[in-house]
């Protein structure tokens, strides 16, 4: 028996999240929207999986003309991540039944007017279509107000969603639910426990971003599921993993594989050492994605740097250029992919575009300049 939930009921359309309501199991679809014929098998492929809701990206009025025959064409709930361009959120809402948007993506576009009246835009839009919204933050990109103001990056996670549902509350919209995500398993589970102290009322929509490949994937997500779970904190689950575009019902079966241990009592328990060596972080793919060849290269980075596997370090391989360079920010080596080139990084210091096929001899140099600096610094 899962613990009960503190949370409120919110809806989306006829799926309740929060309270007692059974909870939600949602993935994204990995394919490029304006692609209509491949996201909706993508969209089939996941509603056959046993998925609540839907995900899609949207960045351009062309993804919005997608997403209008999409809808047309399918019966699922659909929520639309809404990156920059917060804007679009008038243009879409027609077409979905929940909005995402990331606190941390706001101040991109009309600096200077005040976050609070973004926001309102935001929940006006929302009301006026009867949407459900996602306060949905992540480490990759705090708002930069936040981090300034909490040094502490869980700190800054935690007060920047608070912050967003005191301004959601502000303006009288209560149907709306918060996500923290970190690709560090304990730092999910850290700052959701933090949120949750603070607005025990508030939905959690659960998730690990960037857990990368399966095995490893599939076990921090775990990690941080379990923990959260058992607490009965929770509404809503997204399993993010790096797989082929046709595997992606995996994400809901792995979703709902730890719903159903948990509720069982089976917990895993992972080794002490399991947080150190090589870490290989990766996106699970969206509508962002330039090149299809990036689930292939997360695979080939994790095969190449096999064995560096004792050696403590990060590797972040990223699909797009809107995000990774953001979501690399904490990996001792950062890959992110554009339509003909990789882009690399060590540490913060950008070292060029390279070809798909020159990428990993030049990661595989950095490696291994990596792991004899730190050998010199040990002797
Ligand atoms: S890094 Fe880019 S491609 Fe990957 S999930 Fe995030 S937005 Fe999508």
């Amino acid at each position: 028996m899962l613990p009960p939930r503190k949370s409120r009921t919110i809806h989306v359309r006829h799926l309740a999240l929060g309270g007692s309501a059974p909870i939600a199991v949602q993935s994204m679809a990995a394919t490029r929207t304006q692609d209509v014929e491949a996201t909706l098998r993508q969209v089939r492929l996941l509603e056959d999986a046993g998925a609540d809701l839907v995900r899609i990206a949207i960045d351009s009025k062309a993804d919005v003309e997608a997403l209008r025959t999409i809808r047309a064409r399918s019966k699922a709930l659909l929520a639309v991540d809404l990156q920059e361009n917060y804007r679009l959120a008038e243009l879409v809402a027609p077409h979905v039944d929940k909005l995402r948007y990331n606190p941390g993506h706001l101040h991109h576009h009309e600096k200077a007017k005040p976050v609070e009246e973004k926001v309102a835009y935001l929940v006006e839009v929302a009301r006026r279509h009867q949407l459900a919204l996602r306060i949905g933050v992540n480490a990759g990109s705090i708002a930069p107000a936040w981090s300034e103001r909490y040094p502490d990056e869980l700190d800054a996670l935690v007060h920047s969603a608070a912050d967003h549902c005191a301004m959601i509350d502000a303006l009288g919209f209560s149907d709306y639910c918060v996500s923290i995500k970190d690709s560090d398993p304990r730092h999910v589970v850290e700052a959701n426990v933090r949120f949750a102290e603070l607005r025990p009322d508030v939905p959690l929509h659960l998730g690990v971003t960037e857990a990368g490949l399966p095995p490893d994937g599939i076990i921090k997500t775990r990690i941080a599921f379990e923990q959260l779970l058992a607490r009965g904190l929770g509404d809503t689950l997204r399993v993010s993993l790096t797989v082929p575009f046709d595997d992606k019902g995996l994400e809901i079966e792995t979703g709902r594989a730890i719903l159903a241990d948990v509720e069982a009592g089976r917990f895993r328990s992972v080794p002490p050492n399991f947080f150190q060596g090589l870490n290989i972080i990766a996106c699970p793919s969206c509508s962002r994605v330039e090149n299809e060849k990036f689930i292939e290269l997360a695979q080939d980075v994790k095969a190449l740097t096999r064995y560096a596997t004792e050696h403590d370090l990060t590797i972040a391989v990223m699909g797009c250029r809107v995000n990774g360079p953001g979501e690399t920010d904490d990996a001792d080596l950062g890959l992110w992919c554009g339509p003909t080139h990789v882009n690399l990084k060590r540490g913060s210091a950008e070292l060029g575009a390279y070809p798909y096929a020159e990428i990993l001899a030049r990661l595989k140099h950095e490696l291994d300049a990596l792991i004899a600096v730190r050998a010199t610094a040990r002797s």
